[in-house]
C-alpha cells in the first residue's frame, strides 16, 4: 500500500513537471483573440474580395493584403524579397468547335453547353440510345460503351451528379442530358477550365482523358434530335425504358491550354540557436469565387473555408512576431505559408511541393488550418459544440507530434480533441495542403471544424462565424508550435504511413 503509494506521488511529481504551463507561451497566446481573427476574416471574406477564386482579381487582392500584414508583422520576404512565390497553373478549356444534329448547326450557350476534358475528339453517329433517367434498371438490359446516349434528366443536384457518374462508369462516347422542363439548355456548374500545376504530376496526365463529355439541352433541342423518329421528347419519355434512335450528331471539341498566374504567400521569421530547422504554419486564401446562380447573393465568401483558417494562421504569425520583439522569439525558424489553388486540387502546395522555398529535411513540422471558424453538422446539438477540435494527421508519421499536440491541449486550450476524421479509411488526411507535407515526409496536424450545411455554398458567411471557438482552435494550433520550436529535439519521424 505504502509502496504502491510512494509510487503515485512519484509519478503525479513527473507528470505535474511536464504539464508544466510556460508564462511566456501564455502571455503571448493572449495576442490570438476573437476581435483580431474578426479583423482579418471581415476583409478576405468581404464581397469585395469576390470568392478569392485561383487566378481571378479577387485572390490576387487576397495575397496582396496578406503580403502587406505579413510587412506589418516585420516577418521576413523569403523569397528573393518578395513574400509572393509565383505558381505558375495552366487553364485547360475545352472549346466546342461545332455541334450539328440532323444536318443543323446548334449554338453554343443558346442551344447547348458542354463539359469534357481530355483530349481532342471529333464524334460522328447516325443513330443513339435513349436511356431514360438512366437509372440501373434502365440500362440494365443495354450496352452503352462507344455509344452516343440521350438521357432525360430530373432530380436534385446531388442525384443528378451520382446518376451521371454511373453513366460515365458504362463508358459511353457522349452524353445528351435534356433538362425535360426547360426549353433552354442549363448552365452546369461542371462545366468550365480546369487548373493545373505547370509541369506538374496532373498535367503531364490529361485528367479523366476517357470520361464521356456531358451536352445538356432543353427540350426544345431534344425535339430536334428526335426529328426522324417521329416522336417528340415527351412522347419517347412515355414510352419509358431504352431505345435506339435514328439521329445524326456530329460534334468536334478540343482543349485549348493557356497560362495562368497565381501566388502563395509566404512571411519568414527567423529562430535563434536553431534556425536552420523550420515549423510550417498553413492556410489556404483561395475559394471557390463567384456564384451566377446566387441570386441577390452571388459571392462565395468561404468565410469559414477557409478565411477562417488564414485569419488563424495571421494572428499565430503576430504572437510569434511579438515574442520575438519582446526577446522570446522561436529557436527555430517559422514560415507562415498562405496557399492559392487548394480548391483548384490542392494546386498552391503542390507547387510549393515541386519548388519548395525551405528544403524538406529542415522542415519539422506542418500546422495546417482549413476550416475552423463554425460548429460542424457532428457538433450540433453536442454539449461540446463550442469547445472541440478535429485534428487529423498527428500520429501518422510521428509519435512525438501526437504527444506534443495531446499536451498542448491538456496543459492550455482543453478543448475535445475529436480523432474521427483520422481513422485509416477517413479520406480528410488526402483532401488539404497538408498531404503535399505529409507525402513528402514531414509530420503533419491538420486542424477543422467538420463539415457542414454552408460548405462550398453561398451561404458560408461571416454572420455565422464563431469567432471566439475560431480563436480558441488557433490557440491550441499556437501552442503545439510554442513547443515544436522551443524544445532541444525535432519530433522524430518513426510512423511507416
Ligand atoms: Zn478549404
Amino acid at each position: 500500500m505504502k509502496r504502491q503509494l510512494t509510487s503515485f506521488i512519484l509519478s503525479a511529481v513527473i507528470s505535474i513537471q511536464c504539464f508544466a504551463q510556460d508564462p511566456a507561451a501564455q502571455k503571448f497566446a493572449a495576442e490570438i483573440t476573437a476581435k483580431r481573427t474578426k479583423k482579418h476574416l471581415k476583409v478576405l471574406a468581404s464581397d469585395k474580395y469576390e470568392g478569392r477564386e485561383t487566378g481571378k482579381r479577387g485572390a490576387e487582392m487576397a495575397a496582396a493584403y496578406l503580403a502587406r500584414e505579413f510587412k506589418k508583422l516585420k516577418l521576413t520576404a523569403p523569397v528573393k524579397g518578395s513574400y509572393l512565390q509565383d505558381v505558375e497553373l495552366i487553364e485547360t478549356s475545352i472549346i466546342v468547335n461545332s455541334l450539328e444534329v440532323n444536318g443543323k448547326k446548334l449554338q453554343y450557350l443558346t442551344d447547348f453547353t458542354f463539359s469534357g476534358s481530355g483530349e481532342a475528339k471529333i464524334i460522328n453517329t447516325d443513330e443513339i440510345i435513349f436511356i431514360g433517367s438512366g437509372t440501373e434498371s434502365d440500362l440494365k438490359n443495354t450496352t452503352i460503351a462507344d455509344k452516343v446516349v440521350l438521357l432525360k434528366q430530373e432530380g436534385e443536384t446531388a442525384e443528378i451528379n451520382k446518376r451521371l457518374n454511373f453513366i460515365k462508369n458504362k463508358k459511353p462516347t457522349l452524353i445528351i442530358a435534356v433538362n425535360f422542363d426547360t426549353t433552354k439548355p442549363q448552365h452546369s456548374h461542371l462545366a468550365g477550365a480546369s487548373l493545373s500545376v505547370k509541369n506538374g504530376i496532373r498535367e503531364s496526365v490529361p485528367m479523366r482523358a476517357n470520361t464521356p463529355g456531358v451536352i445538356q439541352i432543353g427540350s426544345e433541342i431534344a425535339d430536334k434530335i428526335l426529328s426522324r423518329s417521329g416522336k417528340t421528347f415527351g412522347e419517347l419519355n412515355a414510352d419509358n425504358g431504352s431505345q435506339l434512335i435514328k439521329a445524326d450528331v456530329k460534334l468536334n471539341y478540343e482543349p485549348v491550354k493557356r497560362g495562368l498566374k497565381s501566388s502563395n504567400v509566404l512571411g519568414f521569421l527567423e529562430g535563434t540557436d536553431l534556425k536552420d530547422e523550420l515549423l510550417v504554419y498553413s492556410a489556404h486564401y483561395d475559394h471557390i469565387g463567384m456564384n451566377p446562380d446566387g441570386g441577390k447573393d452571388k459571392v462565395f465568401n468561404g468565410a469559414d473555408d477557409d478565411a477562417s483558417g488564414t485569419s488563424g494562421v495571421l494572428a499565430i504569425a503576430r504572437a510569434f512576431a511579438k515574442a520575438k520583439n519582446d526577446g522570446n522569439g522561436p529557436r527555430r525558424s517559422i514560415l507562415f505559408l498562405m496557399f492559392t489553388g487548394e480548391e483548384k486540387n490542392l494546386l498552391g502546395s503542390e507547387y510549393y511541393a515541386l519548388n519548395p522555398v525551405f528544403p524538406f529535411a529542415k522542415t519539422i513540422t506542418n500546422l495546417n488550418v482549413d476550416m475552423i471558424g463554425r460548429i460542424g453538422t457532428d457538433y450540433l446539438n453536442s454539449p461540446d459544440s463550442s469547445n472541440y477540435c478535429f485534428l487529423v494527421g498527428a500520429d501518422r508519421l510521428s509519435t512525438d507530434l501526437y504527444k506534443i499536440s495531446e499536451n498542448a491541449n491538456a496543459i492550455y486550450t482543453k478543448l475535445k480533441i475529436d480523432y474521427k476524421h483520422n481513422a485509416p479509411d477517413d479520406q480528410i488526411y488526402y483532401w488539404s495542403d497538408h498531404y503535399n507535407f505529409a507525402k513528402n515526409g514531414v509530420p503533419v496536424i491538420f486542424y477543422y471544424n467538420g463539415k457542414h450545411d454552408d460548405y462550398h455554398k453561398g451561404s458560408d458567411e461571416i454572420s455565422k462565424i464563431n469567432f471566439e471557438l475560431l480563436a480558441k482552435r488557433a490557440q491550441l494550433a499556437y501552442y503545439t508550435g510554442w513547443d515544436l520550436v522551443m524544445r532541444d529535439k525535432r519530433p522524430v519521424v518513426d510512423v511507416k504511413d
